[in-house]
């Protein structure tokens, strides 16, 4: 939630130094790079503008196995074995194949954190040249750089809204327990996109995402509250790219939203932060410990995303393609959507694009961090 703890002022000492690392943006994706760098013997540098877990950045639902297989259910606060889907025409409940869980975001981002033996800054990164990252505080130099600071790509080619390939979400956080992870089709709400109400334990978060990135999304998500007696309260906002990438530009690796990593259609991009993260830490750490040079680390890891793009363009497809479909059309593709044959093949699949055995497949020996779960 927004409590400023950030330094502000004369607290902000200079801040210059010689890294191994510098990992700038320190949420889901950077910390995840952090973490897999742990014990390698790095010297790691993260920074980022607000203190570690300060700024909520989504509504935090998650496939539970993710947070499971990363050893993170210290912060889990709900889970829902069923989707239930609203339109203007009916409601079906989908039975998912797997769950999905909501989780408190400073809890994970502590959790994370704790796994990592990185140093930690508050700066705001401005830019860089060459091998040196600019921050309000002075200059971070090192041989590696990651770029995990969202979808304005600050250290790449960056992205002017509403024309890029973004959308645009918001929410508000009110007080008060619910029993279903809920989603409404309905142009009520937005004309492309979709909304939510997603409990987590004593709050819900209730909000509204537009594909359009010209559709402003206050005035629904207020809507969307008002009808569910919800007070709209808290609000957490951002844009949401919806186009993956380039992994690796000009020397900088870049990871989760910087790297459109976050899936179009349903906007989910905490696991892929986690699954690229995962990649990324594996390549730095193959360079650090000498098995790689930086340039086929760079090379390895931008094939790598850019094996996935057939996967994010169907889901891109998929999501040009709904909105097309007539409100009423919409009610039977999701009835029909919604037979359990149908829902245990596309759910299975969807978790497929970044599944949780990534996570267990790429553990280091002893790895603490990582618990085992069925896949
Ligand atoms: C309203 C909303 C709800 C969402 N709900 C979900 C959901 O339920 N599940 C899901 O999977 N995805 C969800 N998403 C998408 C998800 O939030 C993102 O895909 C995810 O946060 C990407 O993680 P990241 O670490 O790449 O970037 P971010 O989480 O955006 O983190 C970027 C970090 O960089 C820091 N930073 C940015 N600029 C600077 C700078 N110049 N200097 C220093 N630091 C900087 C920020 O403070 C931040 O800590 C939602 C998005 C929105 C907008």
């Amino acid at each position: 939630m927004p409590t400023r703890r950030t330094a502000r002022g004369a607290e902000r000492t200079r801040l210059n130094g010689d890294f191994d690392v510098v990992i700038c943006g320190a949420s889901f994706a950077g910390l995840a790079v952090a973490r897999e760098l742990r014990g390698s013997g790095a010297r790691v540098m993260v920074v980022d503008r607000y203190e570690i877990g300060e700024r909520q950045t989504s509504a935090c639902g998650i496939p539970t196995q993710w947070l499971r297989v990363m050893g993170l259910m210290g912060a889990h606060r709900q889970e829902f074995p069923r989707l239930v889907i609203h339109t203007p025409h009916g409601t079906s409940a989908l039975d998912l194949p797997w769950t999905f869980s909501t989780f408190d975001y400073p809890e994970l981002c502590s959790l994370l954190w704790e796994g990592s033996d990185a140093a930690f800054e508050t700066a705001k990164v401005n830019g860089r040249s060459g091998d040196t990252v600019h921050t309000d505080r002075g200059d971070l130099t090192a041989p590696l750089v990651v770029d995990a600071l969202g979808w304005r790509r600050v250290l790449g080619g960056g992205y002017q809204p509403p024309d890029a390939p973004l959308s645009r979400g918001l929410e508000v956080h009110p007080w008060g327990a619910g029993d279903e992870l809920e989603i409404w089709i309905d142009r009520r709400y937005v004309p492309a996109g979709y909304g939510w109400s997603f409990p987590a334990g004593e709050e819900t978060r209730v909000g509204v995402g537009s594909f359009d990135p010209r559709f402003h999304v206050k005035e629904t998500t207020v809507l969307l509250a008002d009808d569910l007696e919800r007070d709209a309260v808290r609000y957490q906002g951002n844009w949401i790219p919806h186009k993956l990438r380039r992994g690796a530009e000009d020397r900088v690796f870049f990871c989760g939203d910087s790297a459109g990593h976050c899936l179009p259609l349903t906007a989910e991009g905490i696991r892929t932060a986690f699954y690229f993260g995962i990649a990324l830490g594996e390549e730095l750490r193959s360079v650090v410990e000498g098995r790689k040079t930086r340039d086929q680390a760079l090379r390895d890891y931008a094939a790598f995303n850019d094996s996935h793009e057939w996967k994010f363009n169907w889901m891109l497809r998929a999501q040009r393609a709904v909105p097309r479909f007539p409100a009423r059309m919409q009610r039977g593709l999701v009835a029909a959507a919604g037979r359990k044959r149908f829902v245990d093949w596309s759910f299975r699949h969807y978790l497929e694009i970044a599944h949780p055995r990534f996570a267990m497949e790429h553990a280091r020996t002893g790895d603490p961090a990582r618990v085992p779960v069925a896949a």
